[in-house]
């Protein structure tokens, strides 16, 4: 499989037209990339190109079902192909309708959260349209008929694919490898990153990786906090004070950039003693953009007496109201002050950074939230709220497709109620909108 490309998994019941709709997806361009071994055959992965974009198509075969039962068999295989994919097509044959294997399917894919696609195929003229329109009963949203052999709303089906395939596959992080999760500690010059680290590991530290033939060589370290191993990154850049005034600020951007790049979660450290300042906030703007979990430490609590408490908390309702979902920590690199707190922190970010909201779950909510409070209208139109998808987790995306324009006013209320019922404590989370005509 092309790594840096997301895939899409082909599922669905034998003669359903699995096999059609993958060579009517690559066309002539079908090639073999890669066997994968399946559960009952391999299955077979191919490089695909729809509008400009690259994804893997991965074919879940065309299995015999046999005593051991067919509905049992075929979830197998749907559960084996969602490990690997970022986007399910499932297929379902409209001549015979749902069958009680295609309901098992459903109710796999339906608890994977991941994005499906529900493919009515076999509509080879608009008769059939009515028997695709039957499907929203297996609960995956919106059926898409197409004729996988005659190429009828094939290309409308592409379309639908990528707006919720994710630009890059799912990414290998530590969680994946089952290695330590990877950890920038940043923040700006003298907020005491060095002191914290010092503190923390201890002398328990070892180096990790050490890239000669640079002069700004990556060392990377495991330190133990909180009983568990945590790979900090780039803590040789931690060391390197940079004393040049000159400059100074631009190095260490620099250098808080390519730790978040490696990280998948970061601990942003401001100093507690001093009102917040803009490069604070150009930090903390770098881990929301950069899509990293996040962990808001305040050091120096050593030097922070009553009247600067009270002073700060208003400076943290005034200043950081953007990021209030951030789980906030104050420490002192000093004393060791509540640097025990900072793992707990570290751990719920990274979990709600891995969220996955089942679809049925996600559809549930919204259809409560927007009967609730509709969106405003437009232009006379109110527009209706179809149903959502989780497009991706690290951090987590949604989708949600709509017959009308969403206000950016509304969307950011969809935001809070999901942040409200959903917790995503210390991940940043997006909703994005697609017009469907
Ligand atoms: P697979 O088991 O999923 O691999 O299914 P195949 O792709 O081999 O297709 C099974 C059968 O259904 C074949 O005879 C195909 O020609 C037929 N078929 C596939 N797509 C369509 C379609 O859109 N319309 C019709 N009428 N037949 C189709
Ligand atoms: P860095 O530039 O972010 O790595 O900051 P340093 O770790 O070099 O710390 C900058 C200055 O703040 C040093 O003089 C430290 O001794 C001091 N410092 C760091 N942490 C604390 C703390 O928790 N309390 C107090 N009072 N001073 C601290």
């Amino acid at each position: 499989m092309s790594v840096g490309q997301p895939v899409v998994a082909v599922v669905g019941r034998p003669n359903v037209g699995k096999s059609t709709l993958v060579n009517r997806v690559l066309g002539r361009r079908a090639a073999v990339v890669e066997d994968v071994p399946g559960v009952t055959r391999d299955r077979i992965a191919y490089d695909a190109v729809w509008s400009g974009r690259r994804f893997t198509l991965v074919d879940t075969g065309g299995w015999e079902p046999d005593a051991a039962g067919l509905a049992a068999m075929v979830s197998e295989q749907a559960q084996a192909a969602l490990d690997t994919a970022d986007a399910v097509l499932f297929i379902v044959d409209v001549l015979t309708g749902a069958t009680d294997a295609d309901e098992a399917v459903a109710r796999v894919l339906h608890r994977s959260g991941l994005p499906v696609i529900l493919v009515a195929n076999k509509v080879d003229d608009a008769r059939s349209e009515a028997d695709a329109a039957a499907l929203w009963s297996l609960g995956l949203g919106e059926p898409h008929p197409v004729s996988a052999l005659h190429g009828r709303g094939s290309g409308d089906l592409l379309d639908a694919v990528l707006a919720v395939l994710p630009e890059a596959p799912r990414e290998r992080f530590g969680a994946d490898t089952g290695g330590p999760r990877r950890v920038a500690l940043i923040g700006r010059p003298n907020v005491g990153k060095s002191s914290l680290l010092n503190k923390i590991a201890g002398s328990r530290r070892s180096l990790v990786h050490d890239e000669a033939g640079t002069t700004r060589d990556p060392v990377d370290e495991l330190v133990t906090v909180g009983g568990e191993e945590w790979m900090f990154i780039d803590t040789a850049g931690l060391r390197r004070r940079v004393r040049e005034a000159s400059g100074a600020e631009y190095y260490s951007s620099l250098r808080t950039a390519t730790a978040l790049e490696a990280a998948e979660v970061a601990i942003v450290l401001l100093d507690a003693g001093e009102p917040l300042t803009e490069q604070d906030q150009r930090v903390i703007s770098m881990v929301v953009e950069a899509g990293r979990a996040l962990v808001l430490a305040f050091n120096k609590w050593d030097l922070v007496d009553e009247d600067r408490r009270l002073t700060l908390e208003r400076e943290i309702v005034r200043d950081l109201g953007r990021v209030a979902w951030a789980p906030r920590v104050n420490v002192s690199a000093r004393t060791g002050r509540a640097t025990d707190r900072l793992a707990p922190a570290l751990r719920t970010s990274l979990e709600s950074w891995g969220t996955r909201i089942p679809t049925g779950r996600l559809n549930t909510w919204l259809g409560e939230v927007v009967s609730a409070t509709p969106p405003p209208a437009r232009g006379g139109k109110v527009p209706k709220v179809l149903f959502a998808t989780q497009a991706g987790v690290r951090p987590p995306r949604f989708v949600v497709f709509t017959t009308g324009f969403l206000e950016p006013g509304y969307r950011r209320f969809l935001e809070r109620r999901l942040r409200e019922d959903f917790g995503f404590t210390g991940s940043p989370i997006s909703i994005s909108v697609r017009v469907r005509e």
